[in-house]
């Protein structure tokens, strides 16, 4: 579909990446469920592991279902390619992968999915690599950060827990004022809501575990590239840039031009790092994918109603939505999120850490778990589970407080939501 007339986002959500099997004319994309593909003969064959034709060889590295959500996504980001794995936490590795070496380090923002922060402030030293983090709304700081050594800023474009949206423009300006690449997480936007790309990211990040799936069923990432980023403009990323040993000496962004990085993430990185997409989880996330901008509409819709619910309420103490009229954020949602500020968000409960357990053990509708993105509606008590660990001063600092609460708003009937919240309320402040 890529060389057709320009269709709208709902016509890319269902058909992009897909056309009729050729074998069988299969209208749904098959399950293809192979290890491996028969080569035409040796000559075939040695052409597909020269990187000269491109083709399937063995799983790890591709699969037409896979291949299927990966242009499926690449089309909705308005990204030259994009290359899917086991989940958006390999994902964020297979994103770095070709910028860093021992010695470089990423600067990332504060505001991000708990679990990212422990794997840049702490697993990825193990590699050598390091992460400086900064409040991404002071660009002085961002500035101040950035160092010889630096190979990407990293942010999150609705932020992790919610309440949070990143001026990507202003970052992207930075960036590439430092000649270095914006990577941008999309996972809580989801292109329906914002595209990265657009407003000057070079890679956009997700896990497609959230929304693009949509119903808790599989994890999975993906990297979209945009395809624009001049990746021998300085010496700072010969993965790209200089000759690539296991592949005689073939240069990734002189023969593949804007798909430079998504061929060295199949051809090195799944390779290598094996961080592989399962076609059934690709199913999956395609079947997710075809309703993906009706459900960010109930979404949003829902979490606007709850939001404001919630805010008016007596036993609240605030509620942190950037949809909210009343948030700081406003204007700058209006600006790069005009469809909407996604549908997480923290509320503190009067009565704190007690109030919380009984409000979590009360809900019917809500779930208890630590998950966000599912059509569900989902809440966790994060001072009590995720940011356990962490020290009161901590949990405060990451927006998860002792009497803190965050939703993930799914689409059932907003009224229904909105009882369930009342009754639990009620047990939990009585
Ligand atoms: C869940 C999540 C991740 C990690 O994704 P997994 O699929 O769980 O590995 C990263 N970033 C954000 C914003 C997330 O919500």
């Amino acid at each position: 579909m890529s060389d057709g007339p320009t269709y709208g986002f709902d016509t890319l959500q269902i058909h992009a990446g897909a056309r009729p099997d050729p074998a069988t004319g299969s209208r749904q994309t098959p399950i293809y469920q192979t290890t491996a593909y028969v080569f035409r003969d040796a000559d075939h064959a040695a052409a597909l592991f020269n990187l000269q034709e491109v083709g399937y060889i063995y799983s790890r590295l591709t699969n037409p279902t896979v291949a299927v959500l990966q242009e499926r996504i690449a089309t909705l980001e308005g990204g030259a390619g994009a290359v899917c794995c086991s989940s958006g936490h390999a994902a964020q590795i297979m994103a770095l992968f070709p910028l860093m070496q021992p010695g470089c380090n990423v600067v990332a923002s504060t505001r991000l999915y708990g679990g990212s922060v422990t794997q840049l402030s702490q697993t990825i030293k193990r590699f050598g690599w390091s992460a400086t983090f900064v409040d991404t709304d002071d660009l002085d700081a961002v500035n101040a950060a950035i160092d010889e050594n630096t190979r990407a800023v990293f942010c999150e474009s609705i932020a992790n827990p919610g309440g949070y949206v990143t001026d990507i423009r202003a970052l992207a300006d930075i960036a590439d004022a430092a000649g270095l690449p914006l990577i941008v997480d999309n996972t809580s936007a989801t292109p329906y809501l914002c595209r990265p790309i657009e407003h000057g990211a070079t890679l956009v990040v997700h896990s497609t575990t959230k929304y693009l799936t949509g119903n808790g069923t599989v994890t999975g990432g993906c990297i979209v590239d945009s395809g624009t980023f001049d990746w021998s403009a300085s010496d700072k990323f010969p993965s790209l840039s200089q000759p690539e040993p296991a592949y005689h000496g073939l240069k990734f962004h002189e023969t593949f031009g804007p798909l430079a990085f998504t061929f060295h993430g199949i051809a090195i990185g799944l390779r290598d790092l094996g961080m592989t997409m399962n076609p059934q989880g690709a199913h999956y996330t395609l079947m997710g994918i075809e309703t993906l901008s009706l459900r960010m509409q109930r979404h949003v819709e829902n979490a606007k109603k709850l939001a404001a619910w919630l805010e008016a309420d007596d036993r609240v103490d605030y509620v942190t939505y950037a949809g909210l009229p009343s948030s700081p954020y406003a204007d700058r949602v209006k600006a790069q999120y005009p469809k909407g500020a996604g549908a997480l968000f923290t509320f503190a409960v009067k009565g704190g850490y007690d109030a919380c357990v009984k409000l979590v053990n009360a809900l019917e509708i809500f779930s208890h778990v630590a998950n966000l993105g599912d059509a569900r509606s989902l809440i966790i008590h994060s001072a009590s589970t995720t940011h356990r660990q962490l020290t009161p001063e901590q949990q405060e600092a990451a927006g998860a407080g002792a009497n803190v609460v965050r939703l993930s708003i799914g689409i059932e009937d907003a009224d229904d939501l909105i009882a369930d919240l009342d009754q639990a309320l009620a047990k939990a402040t009585a």
